[in-house]
C-alpha cells in the first residue's frame, strides 16, 4: 500500500481523505512526527498549498523518508464581500480554527446582503521527494444559510447550503458531501489524472 503524507493535522480534512483513497496509507504530520507550526503566509491557495508541500517534503528528505506528499489548502468565498473569507477562512475572526467566532464574523458580515452566493476551493499539491509536484483544484457551489443547520464541527459546513445535495454539507452524511464536496472533486482529479501512481 503506498503512503501519501497528508500535510495537515485537521481532524477532518484527515478523514475525508483517508475515506476517498482507501487504497492508500495516509498519514497525517503527528504521525510522522512533524510538529512546526507553518506559516501561511501566501495570498492564494496555491501559495500556500506549495508553502505546505515544500516544509513537509523538506522535513521528510532531511529524515530520510521518502513519500508523496499531498497538502491541501481550502476555504470559503463569499461572493459579496470580494470572496472572503478565501485563504483567511480558517482564521476569518482573528484565531485559528476558532469556528463558532469564524462563523458569528460571517453571519455578521452577511446580514443585509441580498446575495448570499458562495463556493468552497480546495487546491490540492502533490509533490514527490525531488520537489517536482503538479496540482488540482476542485470547487462547489452554494450559498450561506442565515442560521446553522446540522453538525457544526468543522467549521463552515453547517452554512454551507449545497446547490446540488439541496441541504447543507452539515447535514449531509459523509458520502454525500464527499460526492459533491471541493474536496471530493479535487481528489478524484489527482486520481483520474494518475498523480497518485
Ligand atoms: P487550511 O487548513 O489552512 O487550508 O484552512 C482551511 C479552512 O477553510 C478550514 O479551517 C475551514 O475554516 C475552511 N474549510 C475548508 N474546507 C472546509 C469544509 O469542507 N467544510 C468547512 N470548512 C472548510
Amino acid at each position: 500500500m503506498k503512503t501519501i503524507v497528508l500535510a495537515s493535522n485537521n481532524k477532518h480534512k484527515i478523514s475525508e481523505f483517508k475515506e476517498m483513497l482507501p487504497d492508500f496509507k495516509v498519514l497525517a504530520l503527528k504521525d510522522v512526527g512533524f510538529f512546526e507550526d507553518i506559516v501561511e503566509d501566501g495570498t492564494t491557495f496555491l501559495e500556500n498549498s506549495l508553502i505546505k508541500a515544500r516544509a513537509i517534503t523538506k522535513f521528510l528528505n532531511e529524515k530520510g523518508k521518502k513519500a508523496l506528499v499531498i497538502a491541501d489548502d481550502s476555504g470559503l468565498c463569499v461572493n459579496s464581500l470580494n470572496g472572503e473569507p478565501g485563504v483567511y477562512s480558517a482564521r476569518y475572526a482573528g484565531e485559528h480554527g476558532n469556528n463558532v467566532e469564524n462563523r458569528a464574523k460571517l453571519l455578521k458580515k452577511l446580514k443585509n446582503k441580498a446575495d448570499r452566493s458562495a463556493y468552497f476551493v480546495c487546491l490540492l499539491t502533490v509533490m514527490n521527494p525531488d520537489g517536482t509536484y503538479s496540482y488540482v483544484e476542485g470547487k462547489t457551489f452554494g450559498h450561506i444559510t442565515p442560521e446553522e443547520r446540522g453538525n457544526t464541527s468543522f467549521c463552515y459546513d453547517c452554512l454551507f447550503y449545497s446547490d446540488e445535495l439541496k441541504k447543507t454539507f452539515g447535514e449531509a452524511t459523509d458520502d454525500e458531501k464527499n460526492s459533491v464536496s471541493h474536496r471530493g472533486r479535487a481528489i478524484k482529479m489527482l486520481i483520474e489524472k494518475g498523480l497518485l501512481n
